[in-house]
């Protein structure tokens, strides 16, 4: 997976719409202390559906909308792109648009390739690409302790998530859940022919 673009509206500090452009190879983000490089990360880990306000140093969620500063009013809403190049079956790449926005009152909604999905959706195409909101990949400031101190089985599961298998997990908890379901409908189907015997 190769995340192309950034495009940041309305989200904390940046207010004004942004394209953020990442080039193949390394990419560094310099600038003074308070500019707004730990919301690049913010960005990128809520549009990939992270909903824990603590994680995105916020108490609420609409306090990921710009808030306001003296010289300018606060925002209404808040919308981030991802454009990257993914998995789809087959084995091929092919380049999706991952879109999260959120409005004061209305909650957040997501889009891939401009149509309406749910956040599992989102989950599933990023759990693919072997990466996600709380993917080992990113490790903001405070989750580098985390890292090294995680148990072993937190180890495993940063392993599996790294190694691209996670989504099979939600798949398999799925394909579980239907099995169940599937069962109890042929139990009753059974009680069914047996009353009519
Ligand atoms: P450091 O190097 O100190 O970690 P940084 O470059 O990573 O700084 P950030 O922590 O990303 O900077 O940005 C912090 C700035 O974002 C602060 O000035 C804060 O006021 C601003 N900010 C955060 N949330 C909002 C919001 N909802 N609306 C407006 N500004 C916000």
């Amino acid at each position: 997976m190769q995340i192309k673009r950034l495009r940041i509206a309305g989200f904390k500090s940046f207010v004004d719409p942004v394209d953020l452009v990442i080039e193949r190879g390394l990419t560094g983000v310099v600038g003074p202390n308070g500019c707004g490089k730990s919301n690049l990360l913010e960005a990128l880990r809520w549009t990939m559906g992270e909903n824990s306000a603590k994680s995105l140093r916020g108490t609420g969620m609409e306090d990921v909308i710009f808030a306001g500063t003296a010289t300018r009013p606060p925002r209404d809403f808040a919308e981030v792109s991802i454009l990257l190049d993914a998995p789809v079956p087959g084995g091929e790449v092919a380049e999706r648009e991952v879109v999260r926005r959120i409005e004061r009152g209305a909650g957040s909604a997501y889009r891939i390739d401009g149509r309406d999905v749910r956040a599992k959706d989102v989950g599933l195409l990023f759990a693919d690409a072997a990466t996600g909101a709380h993917s080992p990949a990113l490790v903001s400031q405070n989750r580098i302790g985390a890292v090294i101190a995680a148990k072993p089985a937190e180890r495993r599961a940063m392993l599996e998530d790294a190694a691209g298998i996670a989504g099979l997990h939600v798949r398999r908890r799925d394909a579980e859940q239907k099995l169940r379901a599937t069962e109890a409908n042929l139990l009753r189907l059974d009680e069914l022919i047996a009353d009519q015997d």
